[in-house]
């Protein structure tokens, strides 16, 4: 009677404390992984994110042939998938780590019944966040609905266990087990994923090399570098925390160790923010459909197909979003910076829902997670549990300017600009004709003009605002 292991967004095996109570029961343990789109509904994972899943499934496999064991793969309803696995291998116990997905937590509550019925136990363990969501409560016993005094109380608790070890070997249970090659997680035709397999390398083996890499070699420049886009100063571990490839608990530890300082405080902060979104939509299940201040549903958002497409495809016409939009699509990941600015683009000078840039985010990013992608999306609109003001309105272009200020990731991502000096790159429909024509630009032809008149734009969301401010 072996042990089921079901692996879910924890694609690894150290620090797992699931896979280490299953090995600790001394049976056979029986590691599966399910393709649950149907559950998932319309937050299954997007395209980019299927990308990953597949490359980190293959090396999850790998690493578990390397213990002697087999990881089943099957597709469909997981309360089915298990109850069929524990009536053909006689299992008594499943182990698994929690999400706080709201379908995740339904299938689990169904699972725990089916389970129950058949005389099998369903074990939640904590495998995704620091802390239990039900453990960081205000003194008055409610959910922090503010991230400083959120981040103050887990701080309170003095930091994580330490991380557990993974296992040595695994006496391991074998069945059936459908292909991966079969589920088709990889683009096809046309293949957009060349930008990905440039960039990154899913996988436990590829998410501690990047964090050991950052610690040792990022973490100290990381206070001046981070709000810098061409700098690639931040860790770029969110795909591999969003997949559990390495826990957010080891990187906490391994942040401990070496010098640490400023650096070490920021990252920890960054961490808290990750863990202030889980415990929001823990709370909060509604976070990724509706707004938490209710009166933004009277917000009078626009319809605008040809602005929603400019902004998706990097051809605003306003440098800094468009390049932010393509780094998103060429390689899957857009920089912190870069992602509040494109956000606050759509959702104020174009007045377009902030759930549209939620979806777009959601199928392009490889890191894109429910909890961290509503959480902050609420946040650029405003109508978050703790969001910047409504009425603070980036401006894309002095934001350029202070964040990008050679223009060097402009350069990057839109190459059409390229040869455009630092101090136009940012505003180029402001720049002298002569000057756009030395560096080979026509505007409206080689180099859209701007979608919206930022002055306008601003006004007119400011107008928005106002009415529903009145109407609340
Ligand atoms: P680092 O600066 O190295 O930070 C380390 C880790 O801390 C990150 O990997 C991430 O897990 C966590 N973190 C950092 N900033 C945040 C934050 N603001 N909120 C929550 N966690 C944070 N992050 C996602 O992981 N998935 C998303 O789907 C996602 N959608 C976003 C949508 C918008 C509109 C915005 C403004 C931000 C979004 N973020 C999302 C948060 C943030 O932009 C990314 O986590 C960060 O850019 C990842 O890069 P990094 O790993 O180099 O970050």
């Amino acid at each position: 009677r072996p042990a089921i292991l079901w692996f879910r967004n924890d694609l690894r095996l150290a620090d797992h404390a699931a896979l280490y109570a299953a090995v600790e029961t001394g049976r056979p343990v029986l590691p599966v992984f399910i393709l649950d789109d149907a559950a998932s509904g319309a937050w299954k994972p997007g395209g980019a994110a299927r990308w990953w899943l597949h490359h980190s499934l293959a090396a999850l496999g790998q690493a578990l042939e390397g213990l002697d064991a087999r990881l089943v793969l099957r597709r469909g309803d997981s309360v089915a998938v298990l109850s069929g696995l524990v009536g053909e291998s006689g299992a008594a116990d499943v182990f698994t780590g929690g999400m706080a997905d709201p379908w995740a937590r339904r299938i689990d509550q169904a699972a725990a019944e089916a389970l129950g019925s058949q005389g099998a136990r369903l074990h939640r363990m904590r495998t995704t966040t620091l802390f239990n969501p039900e453990s960081i409560r205000t003194k008055a016993g409610g959910a922090y609905g503010v991230y400083t005094p959120f981040a103050n109380a887990c701080l309170a608790l003095g930091g994580p266990k330490p991380p557990l070890p993974a296992p040595r070997s695994l006496r391991a249970a074998a069945r059936d087990s459908e292909r991966l090659g079969d589920w088709d997680l990889l683009p096809a035709k046309p293949d957009w994923a060349a930008g990905l397999r440039a960039a990154w390398t899913p996988g436990e083996h590829g998410a501690l090399e990047r964090a050991e890499a950052f610690l040792r070699h990022g973490l100290g420049a990381y206070p001046a570098a981070r709000d810098r886009p061409a700098d690639d100063g931040t860790s770029m571990l969110s795909p591999h925390l969003h997949f559990g490839e390495i826990s957010v608990v080891q990187l906490w530890h391994m942040a401990q160790r070496g010098p640490g300082g400023k650096g070490r405080e920021l990252l920890i902060r960054e961490l808290l923010w990750r863990e202030f979104c889980a415990n929001l939509l823990w709370h909060h299940p509604i976070l990724p459909d509706a707004p938490l201040k209710p009166a933004f549903a009277a917000m009078p958002w626009r319809d605008d197909p040809a602005g929603l497409a400019a902004w998706q495809q990097g051809r605003t016409g306003v440098p800094i979003v468009d390049a932010g939009m393509r780094q998103l699509w060429r390689i899957g990941w857009m920089h912190n910076r870069v992602r509040m600015i494109v956000g606050s683009f759509l959702v104020k000078h174009l007045l377009i829902p902030w759930q549209q840039g939620e979806a777009w985010f959601w199928d392009t990013l490889v890191d894109a997670d429910l909890a961290n992608n509503a959480g902050n999306w609420q946040w650029v609109a405003g109508c978050g549990a703790d969001a910047s003001p409504w009425f603070r309105i980036f401006n894309p272009v002095l934001q350029g300017r202070k964040f990008d200020p050679e223009g060097d990731y402009v350069r990057r991502w839109v190459p059409e600009l390229a040869r455009l000096e630092a101090r136009h790159i940012h505003a180029p429909w402001e720049a002298p004709r002569p000057v756009l024509s030395q560096a080979g630009i026509t505007l409206g032809q080689t180099y859209p003009e701007p979608v919206v008149d930022l002055g306008a734009g601003r006004e007119r969301a400011l107008t928005a605002f106002r009415r529903i401010r009145s109407e609340a």
